[in-house]
């Protein structure tokens, strides 16, 4: 039987850093990315795919605040399901190709995805993420008293909106993604960490904040009893004293001995530090769960235990 890998993709996956940012530059860095992850699938396994937005979701925000003249702006709830739109299609194009070339059977689906947050998670009292355009301060202040919005300075470059990073509980798609599975398609889902969303009467309204990817992809490969949460970045391992002399990669190493490196700070909040808590969270409440963290050059060999930073229980 094959085992399935949930995959969370990141930033590089999607988008070069300093590339353009229009379609046709992103199809093909997304189209490189199929390329590899064919080969996954190639392997024998059955593959689920959770993706970052963060660069995406902030364009088409800024989108729509620019043109607030001509046509309402979207709220960032569905800013966010406008990126999941977007990217899915990209991924659904590039790896469908991909895997009608190697003659595999079940195609890529997009599922815009909401994900369960807690109105009252503490996040929602320090907001951290920064999302959309930058202001002056003077109009940073003009929107806070407008809109209600929490403002901050970010790293000398001008004010932003800041939102809370709220845990995932629940992936409400769920039974939506095992019927793709069971019925051996490849789903696209928590796209963006999801669309947070808070409980309201027998449905759910949509929030303002931003789940962390790689949190959002643990509680999916938790939740459908994955094997494997490979969790695929720039870095081919995660380090102990990153960008220091001393720095010394990471390969096969106990849930309880990364959790000390975590506890101790090597990995940076924001980066790999909530690459980390993911793996952690994920093979710290299953037996036989393993999660990788590499590259996605690495990503095929990284499933198969030979590559990357792997942690098992
Ligand atoms: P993604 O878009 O894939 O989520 P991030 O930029 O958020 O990527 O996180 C990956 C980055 O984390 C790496 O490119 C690296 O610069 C940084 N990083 C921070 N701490 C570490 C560490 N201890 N080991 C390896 N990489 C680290
Ligand atoms: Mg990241």
């Amino acid at each position: 039987m094959s085992e399935l890998v949930v995959v969370a993709l990141g930033g590089n996956a999607l988008q070069q850093g300093k590339g353009p940012a229009d379609a046709e530059s992103q199809l093909r860095v997304v189209r490189q990315t199929a390329a590899l992850l064919v080969e996954i699938v190639k392997a024998g396994n059955q593959l689920a795919i959770v993706h970052g937005n963060g660069p995406q979701v902030g364009r088409i925000v800024l989108q729509n605040e620019a043109a607030a003249d001509i046509t309402p702006p979207m709220p960032f709830d569905v800013c966010g399901a406008m990126s999941q739109g977007m990217i899915g299609y990209h991924i659904q194009q590039a790896l469908g190709e991909c895997m009608a070339e190697a003659g595999l059977s079940g195609q890529p689906v997009t599922l815009v995805s909401q994900v369960l947050v807690d109105a009252s998670d503490p996040a929602f009292t320090k907001p951290t993420k920064p999302i959309g355009p930058f202001y002056t301060q003077e109009e940073a202040e003009k929107i806070a008293q407008e809109k209600g919005y929490t403002m901050k300075e970010d790293a000398g470059r001008g004010w932003r909106r800041v939102v809370a990073s709220p845990l995932p509980l629940a992936i409400v798609e769920l039974p939506q993604v095992k019927t793709l599975l069971n019925a051996g398609f490849v789903p696209i889902a928590a796209g963006g960490g999801g669309i947070p969303v808070t409980r309201q009467g027998k449905g759910y309204s949509g929030i303002a904040a931003v789940i962390d990817k790689d949190l959002a992809a643990w509680r999916m490969a938790a939740s459908l009893g994955a094997k494997t949460l490979l969790i695929l970045t720039e870095v081919e391992q995660a380090c102990l004293y990153y960008g220091r002399p001393e720095q010394q990669a990471l390969g096969v190493v106990s849930a309880e001995q990364m959790r000390t490196y975590m506890e101790e700070g090597h990995f940076a909040a924001g980066s790999m530090g909530p690459k980390v808590d993911a793996a952690l969270r994920f093979v710290e409440t299953g037996a036989g769960r393993t999660a990788v963290i590499t590259s996605l050059d690495k990503a095929v060999e990284g499933v198969k235990g030979r590559a990357g930073t792997i942690i098992k229980s």
